[in-house]
């Protein structure tokens, strides 16, 4: 086993650490903070109060609620409803919006989806490593407080221990909505006992018809020798068969819903600080069994335990594990001792690094991540190759379960994929859910996966995160490190399967990415789903992520659970792009306009462009819309380039950022995920890895498998197209037409498939040669062409089609209004998706493409009568976001200092003028977008020779939205030369000593993206 090679690195220093965002964490946090502490809270998951969400326990009784307003002055806050119980119901997304309110309310850093994988102590503190999507990073602290239900610091001590309790039983619970009460009344349930040992009925906060049931599991003789792993995966099973009885037997249940379950077991402390001493704490803690000194808690110099992990008895740590306000009472007693005793802390213990205990194994293939492409990768992979799947979450299906994306759009819905909705349809059965025409219950989608994962012989763990990658001289990955709910576990594979949706793999192992576009850092939205109601999620449109950076995941978190509040969000932040692995191929929009066919294709996708976000592509810029489209994905864009070892399967895969949008969809991934699962199986059985598989086998596997069309094997495919001869170039010349817009290509019906060229794509790929043939169709004034072949002069710089453009830009710009968009483009969001703009953006567009300085003249016209306010640039039909990024990009194409008085003119719009955001969130996410078009006309102005423009740009650098600051940053180095690291006060420095810059035009390689 090699040695990991990555190092961590520093993130942040505070005062106090507490680690665990649960009640006890959040009052120790609070405790800490009121008495003068700076203070950090860490968390793993993407929500505080892990006692009520992640088991799904989410009710109080009445004295905890008065303890929880009592403590933090929630008096007349609304999260709980009524209930006849006795019990209140909590409003999940409520509470922890309170949580999360009242840890900023008293300035706690909080930084969430960050997993603690070990700690040192050194003389001046301790340094506390956290690793998560982001890669590794370090905290110091001068004190710790370890606030998590299974002692992530403690049990990295030598002096703690595992503890076998003598007979422990596991609880979970599931909820139904639309249960019919008065049946229920009428009937009581009477569970047969080898279902469940124990039940007990909970009201949810929607009223009569929302229940949780609480069950017990069988009870597990030996914690010790039990891994939480194999637990966490055989307890889905005893849920869905109580669920199944219930919808087959109970009449209540008739035609209920189920809508959720627990994401993990409510479960005994397992591990225990021995041997704490400190005779100086004589206080107690008043718990359920008694009174408890305050030094059982106390591990050593700075690190508390604020759990039931603590120095105790097995009967007590139970008890308070389970009780919110011993929870609550002790955090805050914790908190203050901490705080109190880190002022004038002397480390006296030698320098120590801890970790968690060590595991190892090896696998023939190791599948990380159980998203929507891992669990058919894994499945597949199982079939003959020894597979383990690893997976952060604690069920299968990723973006498309948990993370709340439950249907499909587009996609081919036969191969792996149809065998997945049929698996999903056998569950859906027994709920009573007929025909769900591509939607899916969340638990069903689930537990189907999981069912036939088992059913294959996949080992999986759960609630696991990839922390580091081991890499061989060659640079091929040989193994990883994942932190399980029972350790760290090195595992020895031969082939990995990278379907983490963010290349987590490949990037640890070193591999190149682009994060978004290449040049704006642009990505589709990402979504935490709002769940309105139990058991719905909402699909949603909202702002980017950046995953590189823990500070930048926790704001989008805040933000979102802002956006909508109802139920509850989605426990799993789900973005529609993030990173996109290099392979020796990557994916442009052109290729696919092209229908372009690879050598090596394993698969062929098919979607429309369903593009959430900035465009960055050219075709979109001149009005072209993209129809539903067959996609050829090449096995070398699944293939890292330089890195043998590892595929990348899932959304992170070799395209960019244009190229993404129509091959990311759910049927198409499942099936990408399942030819990785083959092609791993035949590295395996051939003893080669990825870098060296015969592709052609592969591609008989993939078609004897049904994976692949027969046709495509043994095909010959030019490396390049054919160049066209003069006469195809009339041809396709003579195919442009005015009359039909270039967005009407994507007015197609679902099931509809673009296979004819498409004539603009045609012309604009032919080479410059067919400059002559579209000038000489432009001097014929009747042509029925004009514009269309004006477009395509523009594409090629030619200044043949300035006029044309002008006088039709003209013929648009009558009134003092900007025309809104009049056609009706299907699937449209808010702008800028969909690309969907008015016909004069698209002008205006291609007019910055001829360069020609002839286009000054339309700038001020344009912003003058732009008039941009809130409520117009939130209509997606007004085309203010376009148009504003028209006038941009016809500025800096001719980069003259002529442009500055107009673009000085929309710069001084109260609408577009410092938007920067240095705060901790943002609800609204137009604002974002209103902050990315001020970036843009910075990024103008500087093009243009104009300081402002800089000074825009460096005010980015200290914005708290990350895509924002690589946007800036990438624009000031391009701009100056310089090569600055992102620090606005290294930038502002230099720039206060600049007098002017020289201009500096921008200009896309046409069709790259
Ligand atoms: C908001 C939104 C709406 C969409 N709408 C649709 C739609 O309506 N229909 C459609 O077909 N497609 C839709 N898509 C696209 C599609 O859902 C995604 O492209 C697809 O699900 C991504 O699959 P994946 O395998 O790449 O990632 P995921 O399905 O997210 O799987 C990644 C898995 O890896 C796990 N994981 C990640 N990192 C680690 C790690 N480091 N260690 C361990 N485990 C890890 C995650 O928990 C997850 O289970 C949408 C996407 C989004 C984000």
């Amino acid at each position: 086993m090699q040695k990991p090679s990555n190092v961590a690195q520093h993130l942040l220093t505070t005062e106090v650490l507490v680690v665990g965002g649960g009640f006890a964490g959040v009052a120790a946090a609070i405790a800490a903070a009121k008495a003068g502490r700076q203070v950090c809270l860490v968390e793993s998951r993407a929500y505080l109060g892990w006692e009520l969400f992640a088991t799904l326990r989410p009710w109080l009784t009445a004295a905890e609620h008065e303890k929880l307003n009592e403590l933090f002055n929630w008096t007349d806050k609304t999260y709980t409803s009524d209930s006849t119980s006795g019990e209140q119901a909590v409003i999940p997304d409520a509470c922890k919006l309170l949580l999360e309110d009242v840890l900023l309310a008293h300035g706690v850093k909080l930084l969430y989806y960050a997993h603690v994988i070990g700690w040192e102590q050194e003389e001046a503190g301790c340094r506390v490593e956290i690793a998560g999507k982001f890669g590794r990073r370090y905290i110091c602290a001068k004190a710790l407080i370890d606030a998590t239900q299974d002692g992530r610091l403690v049990r990295c001590l030598p002096t703690s221990a595992r503890r076998s309790l003598a007979e422990a039983t596991p609880y979970r619970t599931i909820e139904f909505t639309r249960v019919d009460a008065q049946r229920l009344q009428e009937l009581p349930m009477r569970i047969p006992e080898d279902i469940t040992s124990d039940f007990i009925v909970h009201q949810g906060h929607e009223g009569s018809g929302h229940l949780l049931i609480e069950h017990a599991l069988p009870a597990v003789a030996d914690l010790l020798s039990e891994r939480v792993g194999d637990l966490d995966v055989r307890a889905p099973f005893f849920s869905m068969t109580l669920a199944r009885w219930l919808f087959e037997h109970h009449p209540a249940f008739a035609k209920a819903t189920l809508a959720t379950s627990s994401y993990e077991l409510t479960l005994p402390p397992l591990w225990r600080l021995t041997g704490s001493n400190n005779a100086n704490l004589a206080e107690k803690c008043l718990t359920p069994v008694g009174e408890v000194p305050l030094a059982a808690f106390y591990a050593q110099e700075g690190l508390w335990v604020a759990s039931g992990c603590a120095d105790l008895a097995d009967d007590t740590a139970q008890a308070i594990a389970t009780d919110l306000i011993t929870l609550l009472q002790l955090g805050t007693a914790i908190g203050q001792r901490c705080a109190q005793s880190c002022g004038e802390l002397q480390i006296t213990r030698p320098v120590a690094t801890y970790e968690p205990p060590i595991f190892h194994r090896a696998v023939e293939t190791l599948v990380i991540g159980g998203g929507t492409s891992g669990a058919s990768a894994a499945i597949t992979a199982a079939e003959t190759s020894d597979t383990l799947l690893v997976e952060m979450n604690s069920g299968l299906g990723g973006t498309g379960t948990i993370g709340g994306v439950n249907s499909y759009w587009y996609g081919q819905r036969d191969k792996f994929s149809g065998e997945v909705s049929r698996l999903v349809a056998d569950e859906h059965a027994w709920m009573g859910i007929r025909d769900s025409a591509g939607r899916w219950n969340v638990e069903a989608k689930m537990f189907a996966l999981l069912k036939a994962a088992c059913r294959a012989n996949v080992d999986i763990i759960f609630r696991s995160m990839l922390v580091n990658v081991c890499v061989n001289e060659a640079g091929a990955v040989t193994g990883v490190v994942v932190l399980t709910p029972d350790g760290l576990l090195h595992i020895d594979t031969k082939v990995t399967i990278d379907a983490t949706g963010d290349g987590d793999v490949a990037v640890l192992a070193g591999a190149d990415y682009v994060y978004g576009a290449k040049r704006d850092a642009a990505t589709m939205w990402y979504s935490m789903a709002p769940v309105t109601r139990p058991g719905l999620p909402r699909n949603n449109w909202t702002s980017s992520i950046d995953m590189d950076d823990v500070e930048d995941i926790t704001r989008a978190v805040l933000s979102a659970r802002r956006r909508w509040v109802g139920h509850d969000h989605s426990p799993y932040i789900a973005p529609r792009e993030t990173r996109h692995i290099q392979g020796e191929v990557c994916l442009t929009l052109t290729d696919q306009l092209r229908m372009r066919q690879w050598s090596d294709v394993v698969y062929v996708a098919f979607s429309n462009h369903d593009i959430k976000g900035q465009s960055g592509s050219d075709w979109i810029r001149l009005g072209l819309i993209p129809p539903n489209l067959e996609i050829e994905i090449p096995y070398r864009a699944i293939v890292p380039a330089g890195i043998d070892g590892v595929y990348v399967v899932g959304k992170a895969f070799s395209a960019t950022h244009d190229g993404l949008p129509a091959i990311r969809m759910q049927a198409d991934l499942e099936n990408l995920g399942c030819v990785a699962g083959i092609a791993a199986r035949l590295c395996v059985a051939e003893g080669v890895t990825p870098q060296t598989l015969p592709v052609d086998t592969l591609q008989q596997r993939l078609t004897q498998s049904g994976m692949l069309a027969e046709s495509v094997c043994g095909r010959s495919v030019p490396d390049s197209a054919p160049e066209l001869t003069e006469a195809d170039m009339r041809h396709w010349v003579s195919q442009l037409n005015d009359a039909v817009h270039l967005y009407a290509y994507s007015d197609m019906e679902f099931d509809e498939v673009r296979r004819d060229p498409i004539p603009l794509v045609e012309v604009c790929t032919a080479g410059p040669a067919i400059v002559p043939i579209l000038e000489e169709e432009l001097r014929q004034s009747h042509s029925p062409r004009r514009i269309t072949v004006a477009k395509a002069l523009a594409w090629y710089g030619s200044k043949a089609a300035t006029p044309v453009l002008l006088a039709e830009i003209a013929r648009h710009l009558q009134g003092d209004e900007l025309p809104m968009r009049d056609a009706n483009i299907r699937h449209t969001q808010a702008s800028p998706d969909q690309g969907a703009m008015p016909e004069l953006a698209y002008l205006l567009h291609a007019l910055a493409m001829t360069r020609d300085e002839r286009a000054l003249d339309i700038l001020l016209p344009v912003v003058e009568c732009l008039h941009p306010t809130a409520e117009r640039f939130r209509d997606n039909k007004s085309g203010v976001f376009h148009y504003v990024d028209a006038v941009c990009e016809i500025a800096e194409a001719i980069a003259s200092p002529q442009c500055v008085p107009a673009l000085e003119q929309l710069h001084d719009e109260a609408l577009f003028h410092d938007k920067m955001l240095y705060g901790p969130l943002q609800a609204d996410y137009f604002e974002e977008r209103i902050a990315y078009v001020e970036v843009t006309i910075g990024r103008a102005l500087a093009r243009c020779g104009a300081k402002r423009g800089l000074q825009i740009l460096v005010n980015y650098l200290r914005d708290t939205r990350r895509s924002l600051v690589r946007y800036a940053y990438h624009e000031l180095k391009d701009i100056t030369g310089k090569s600055y690291p992102p620090d606005a006060a290294r930038w502002q420095a230099w720039l206060t000593e600049v007098d002017e810059i020289a201009p500096k035009p921008w200009y896309q390689e046409k069709g790259q993206t």
